[in-house]
């Protein structure tokens, strides 16, 4: 018998089938944008082959105010159904289901024409929106339906309603954002209205034979959002108007609460969609941080929903199904749920890829076939570059040796796990640690090579990453300054007064480290909630706690610092920097930007400001941790090259400023693709 019986069975929806009970979330990856509709197939392909039961595609405009913003890709003419026909072509003919989300933003528009119920401008957008009269609104309801016609024509196997997110749908059910004394607000039956007329309109159009999920927010997580009775309420209205499936919303997108980043819980939300079953008799979808078989079995067993929804772990891994079916879950490249690759991009108008796997997106252009001369390989390092520079290269029937002077592979990532809030990092170097044996790469730990080692190898890549830069602060040889690395590597404890010198992605790690010192509420879900301030939406409209966040008294305290005059953490990722800023001001976590490192002694941390150097102070830290930058470890690049041995260099021993998993992984997995 499988493992995850509940995740496998087949969900039988009357009129078709699904295989089992995984749906690929939607995800705005950038893709459609891009016209070229051969790799968009073969993105949606590769997830059919996976064997997913149904996919959702990235959201596409019914119209152009209601798109994302201006380019975003829509569907309104015959010119888009031919192009979407392609896409549903090749699902069909890989055997997968596939579903057109229906994406109106309304004031979360890019966009001067956005428009919304009332004229109130969202705190994470530039653009007023216009509010639409009774005119407007029948105007954007058919767009809504002719797309969904149009869907159906390019042979869609149904669409995706998109209703929550604090999208156009959710807009009109709030008073946060509904002041209309029409029928179109005002109680809750005329909030409501339009939702439920559009699944209603919708169904009428599309016939019977066809999938409508409604996605419907069951937590706003923002001021005056709805009561769980209103989500009972709509549920039960968007059924009878026609919907076949319901899915979870949580969050909305201005919330101040994370509901995806990799330090939310996993499965974190899966109580909330279980508080819908048995209200509705068709299925309903769970979704937020299932990252895994046996989190989205566990899930399913218990009653919270259906069928689960995963989005980002189908870029991490296109066979995630299969594999799980196989038995091999050991083998699935597990999202991390960094956002670096996927929303960061989104947000910063690049494709969308994946940290883990930087296929993802790129299907039809990085390809991994079989070399065509088996070389011998060495790689030097095994960090995420070297780690993915030898999987790679082995896949392809290269013969590689990975050396590493420490005692288990995975470099920094060791570092990272060590974080509060960054646990997920542990099943990515179990994960290397599978496919370094599947793919049967000589792994020498405990060994430093040397470059006479090397002369041996056909191909020698380094991978020797990064040295921490000294900066050279006076009294930095004393006792009580560290360095982040014996910090995260618990080989020294801080006092209780600590200052941390640098606030970049390390100096933000090793502060959440050291307020949490080793308590995560990333592990335990009910402490998590009173952190953040989350709540059951039946007790307390939108789930949020009327007491507001209520974190744990930090573990010491901490007081970060940089050079630059710049916000601290500008730099960190653009979905997630916000969240690590967050927590540690919740913390109490002092941040001075704008500093001169005048000295260190017994007392703690002499800073000044501005270049005459003005209002001496004294950080008093009993430790000062060093997280200022690295430089790139080329020592043994520098001496093959002198030999004339030639080398590839990738990762941070490549480019210490960009050391980032991130570009790590995609670097040493691009060089091994191509020796
Ligand atoms: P970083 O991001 O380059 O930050 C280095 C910090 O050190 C800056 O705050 C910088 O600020 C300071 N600094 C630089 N030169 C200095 C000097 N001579 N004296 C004193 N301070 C100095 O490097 P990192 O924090 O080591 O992180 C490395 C990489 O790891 C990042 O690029 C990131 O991609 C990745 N990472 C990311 C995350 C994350 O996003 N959560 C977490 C961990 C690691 P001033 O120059 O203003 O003083
Ligand atoms: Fe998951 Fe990070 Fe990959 Fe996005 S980039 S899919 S969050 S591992």
């Amino acid at each position: 018998m499988s493992d995850y019986p509940h995740l496998l069975a087949p969900l039988d929806l009357g009129f078709t089938k699904l295989k089992n009970r995984v749906l690929m979330g939607s995800m705005h990856t950038g893709l459609e944008e891009t016209q070229d509709w051969n790799r968009v197939a073969e993105f949606y392909a590769a997830r059919a082959r996976g064997n997913v039961a149904l996919m959702v595609t990235g959201g596409i405009g019914p119209n152009p105010e209601g798109s994302v913003a201006h380019g975003a890709a829509m569907m309104t003419s015959q010119k888009d159904v031919d192009n979407h026909s392609i896409v549903t072509d090749r699902v069909h003919e890989a055997g997968g289901k596939i579903a057109m989300q229906i994406l109106h933003a309304g004031r979360y528009a890019f966009s001067p024409d956005c428009v919304a119920p009332s004229g109130i401008k969202s705190p994470i957008s530039m653009f007023a929106p216009k509010e639409l009269d009774a005119e407007g609104i029948e105007k954007q309801i058919s767009d809504i339906v002719a797309c969904a016609s149009l869907a159906k024509q390019a042979g869609y196997d149904g669409v995706e309603i998109m209703g929550s997110e604090g999208y156009f749908l959710n807009q009109f059910l709030v008073t946060h954002t509904n002041k209309r004394t029409d029928e179109w607000g005002g109680t809750y039956e005329n909030r409501m209205r339009l939702p439920v007329e559009v699944v209603r309109r919708v169904r009428e159009a599309v016939g019977h034979e066809f999938i409508i999920i409604y996605r419907l927010s069951m937590i706003d997580l923002v001021p005056n959002g709805s009561t769980f009775e209103e989500v009972v309420q709509l549920a039960k209205a968007v059924e009878k108007a026609g919907a076949t499936i319901i899915n979870t919303g949580i969050g909305w997108h201005e919330a101040r609460i994370p509901t995806i980043a990799t330090s939310v819980p996993r499965a974190a939300f899966a109580w909330v969609t279980k508080k819908l079953m048995g209200e509705v008799s068709i299925p309903v979808i769970t979704s937020n941080r299932i990252n895994t078989p046996r989190v989205a079995e566990d899930v399913l067993a218990d009653g919270c929903a259906d069928m689960v929804s995963m989005a980002r772990p189908m870029l991490a891994d296109p066979d995630f199904v299969n594999k799980s079916a196989a038995g091999k879950a050991d083998h699935i490249a597990p999202c991390i749920a960094c956002n670096q690759a996927c929303l960061d991009h989104t947000f910063g108008g690049k494709i969308s890829t994946c940290l883990v796997n930087p296929r993802a997106c790129y299907e039809t252009e990085l390809r991994i076939e079989p070399a065509d001369t088996p070389k011998s390989i060495a790689v030097v390092g095994a960090g995420p570059a070297g780690l993915s520079a030898a999987i790679t290269a082995a896949e392809r029937g290269h013969q590689v040796t990975l050396f590493d002077r420490a005692a288990e592979i995975g470099g920094q990532l060791n570092l990272a796990k060590q974080v509060a809030g960054k646990e997920e990092f542990w099943g990515l170097v179990d994960w290397y640690r599978a496919m370094v044996n599947l793919h049967g790469v000589s792994v020498k730990l405990n060994t430093e090579v040397s470059a006479t080692d090397l002369e041996q190898f056909d191909e020698v890549i380094i991978a020797t990453g990064v040295v921490p830069r000294d900066p050279q602060i006076p009294g930095q040889d004393r006792d009580n300054v560290v360095s982040y690395i014996d910090i995260l590597n618990g080989k020294i404890t801080a006092g209780t007064k600590v200052a941390v010198i640098g606030a970049g992605g390390i100096g933000f790690d090793v502060s959440e480290h050291l307020v949490h010192d080793g308590n995560s509420t990333t592990t335990n879900l009910p402490e998590w909630m009173k952190e953040w301030g989350v709540t059951d939406p039946e007790s307390h409209r939108s789930g949020l706690a009327p007491e507001g966040p209520r974190p744990h008294a930090p573990a010491r305290k901490v007081t970060m610092l940089q050079r630059k005059t710049t916000k601290l953490g500008k730099g960190l990722g653009k979905t997630t920097g916000w969240i690590h800023r967050a927590s540690l001001t919740m913390k109490n976590v002092e941040m001075i930007g704008g500093v001169n490192y005048e000295k260190i002694d017994a007392d703690g941390l002499h800073i000044s400001f501005g270049p005459s150097r003005d209002n001496p102070q004294l950080i008093a830290a009993d430790t000062i941790v060093l997280c200022a930058g690295q430089l790139s470890d080329r020592t043994l690049a520098d001496t093959l090259e002198g030999k004339g041995i030639k080398c590839h260099v990738i990762g941070g021993a490549d480019v210490a400023a960009e050391l980032d998993a991130k570009r790590a992984i995609n670097q040493g997995t691009r060089l091994a693709a191509n020796l």
